[in-house]
């Protein structure tokens, strides 16, 4: 089914975000789901959550991503902690 409005204009952003980054495409092009953490792809994690139905927007995180991100909030700072 073709990306239209939001939806579309998310897809193009990270498309051109990994191109700007010299990260590859491929998942943009395949329209793959990948994590919106680290840009895995569901071939190279063990698993990959997607976010619920009821979200503004199409999202995934990688089971790596949820660990390090529990950690993180476990330890109340972290790489990630603002
Ligand atoms: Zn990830």
């Amino acid at each position: 089914m073709p990306l239209t409005g939001e939806a579309k204009r998310q897809y193009m952003a990270e498309y051109h975000r990994r191109r700007r980054a010299g990260l590859p495409t491929r998942a943009a092009e395949d329209d793959v789901p990948w994590c919106n953490f680290c840009g895995c792809t569901a071939a190279e994690v063990h698993a990959l959550v997607k976010a619920p139905d009821e979200a503004p927007y199409r999202a995934h995180i990688c089971d790596q991503c949820v660990e390090r991100a529990a950690d993180a909030v476990a330890q109340r700072r972290g790489p990630w902690w603002r």
